[in-house]
C-alpha cells in the first residue's frame, strides 16, 4: 500500500477546520441554487474556476461569497451536514472540532437560537448517518472587534449546547491586539470552555506569548512564528500546549514562503506537540489527507509515524474519553494491518 493510500484509510481526528471554510464546490453549488440572486455560479464547471486558488485576496472573496450564501437556518443545517459527509467519506474523519463563527450568521439575520438548532440537528444526523462525532468551537472574528467578541461570548454562554467545547479567535492578527479579548476568554474559560485562539500565523512570537499569558491558550491555531523563539518553543514543549499546524494553508496565505521552509520539523525537534490540520480545505485546494502527506514528507514519516500523528490529534482533542478510546482503538487496529 502506498503511504497516500494508508493515509486515506487511516481513521483521523481534526482539530483546526472552519465551518464555512469547509464548503466544497459541491456544497456551494447547492447553496447557490437556493439563492440565485447572490451572483455565485451554481454550475459545477463555473464553480471549479471560482474555487481555483489564486491568492489570499481571492480566498477572502470566495470565503465571503460563501458566507453570503448562508442566509437561513436550513442553509446552516445543509452546510454543516454536507461538510460532515465529506469529512467522513472523503477523509475518514471519526471526530472533528469544527470552528464556527456564529456572529457572521447572526448579523446576516439568523437568530442564534435557530443557528444553534441547525448545527445541532446536523451534528446528531451526521453522527447517526456517518459515524462522525462533531464538537464545536465558537470563534470571535477578530476583524469585527469588541462587539463581535461580546456577542460570541453571549452565544457561547447563554445559548450553549453540550457539543460546544472551545472558544477561539480568528481573522487577521495585525492590528487586532489579543489583550482586548482577555475578558471574553476569562468568561468562556470560567464556564468550562477551552481556549484555542489563532496566533503567530501572520505576526511574531509575541502574539503567541500574549495568547498564552492573557487568553490562557491550551492549543494555538498555527503558531508558525513560534519557530523563531527558542524560549517559546521550550515553553510550549514544557507545558504541553499544542500547535494546530496547517501546512498547506500556511503556504496559501504566505505565512510560510515555501513548503520546504515550513517550521513543522523545528517544532517536532523542540519537543512541541503538533497536530496536522487543513484549516479551510477546499478554498486552499487541500484536504486533511493531503496535509498528512505534506507533513509525512516534511517529517520523513513512515506508516507508523503517520499513525502517531493521528493518535496525537485524538489525545489533543476535547472529545469525551470514550470517544477518544474508541478512535485510538480504531487507529491501532488499522496500523496493525
Ligand atoms: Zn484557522
Amino acid at each position: 500500500m502506498s503511504l497516500q493510500d494508508f493515509i486515506t484509510g487511516l481513521p483521523k481526528a481534526e482539530l483546526h477546520v472552519h465551518h464555512v471554510g469547509s464548503a466544497s464546490p459541491r456544497i456551494v453549488s447547492e447553496l447557490a441554487a437556493r439563492h440565485p440572486d447572490a451572483g455565485v455560479p451554481a454550475h459545477p464547471e463555473s464553480l471549479r474556476e471560482f474555487f481555483t486558488f489564486r491568492d489570499f485576496a481571492h480566498f477572502i472573496d470566495v470565503y465571503l461569497a460563501v458566507v453570503d450564501l448562508v442566509r437561513t437556518p436550513e442553509d446552516v443545517r445543509l452546510l454543516t451536514y454536507e461538510v460532515a459527509r465529506e469529512m467522513a467519506e472523503g477523509q475518514n474523519l471519526r471526530y472533528a472540532e469544527l470552528t464556527c463563527t456564529p456572529y457572521t450568521s447572526v448579523v446576516r439575520g439568523i437568530a442564534i437560537q435557530d443557528y444553534t438548532e441547525a448545527i445541532e440537528d446536523a451534528r446528531v444526523a451526521a453522527e447517526r448517518d456517518f459515524g462522525l462525532v462533531l464538537r464545536w468551537i465558537y470563534d470571535i472574528p477578530g476583524e469585527s472587534g469588541i462587539p463581535a467578541a461580546d456577542a460570541t461570548v453571549e452565544y457561547a454562554l447563554r445559548h450553549r449546547t453540550d457539543a460546544l467545547v472551545g472558544f477561539g479567535l480568528g481573522g487577521p492578527e495585525i492590528g487586532v491586539p489579543r489583550a482586548q479579548f482577555r475578558p471574553h476568554f476569562d468568561a468562556a474559560r470560567a464556564a468550562g470552555l477551552r481556549s484555542v485562539p489563532h496566533a503567530g500565523e501572520t505576526t511574531g512570537p509575541e502574539t503567541v506569548w500574549e495568547s498564552l499569558r492573557l487568553l490562557g491558550a491550551e492549543r494555538i491555531g498555527h503558531g508558525v512564528s513560534a519557530a523563531r523563539d527558542p524560549e517559546l518553543l521550550a515553553h510550549l514543549a514544557d507545558t504541553g500546549v499544542v500547535l494546530e499546524v496547517c501546512p498547506t494553508s500556511n503556504i496559501a496565505t504566505r505565512a510560510v514562503d515555501r513548503i520546504e521552509d515550513h517550521p513543522l520539523r523545528t517544532f517536532v525537534d523542540a519537543g512541541v506537540t503538533v497536530t496536522i490540520n487543513s484549516d479551510d480545505p477546499p478554498m486552499f485546494a487541500t484536504s486533511l489527507n493531503h496535509d498528512y502527506e505534506v507533513a509525512a514528507g516534511l517529517l520523513e514519516l513512515d506508516e507508523q509515524g503517520v499513525a502517531d500523528l493521528a493518535r496525537v490529534a485524538v489525545d489533543a482533542s476535547f472529545a469525551p474519553d470514550d470517544v477518544k478510546a474508541r478512535i485510538r482503538g480504531e487507529i491501532d487496529a488499522y496500523a496493525a494491518g
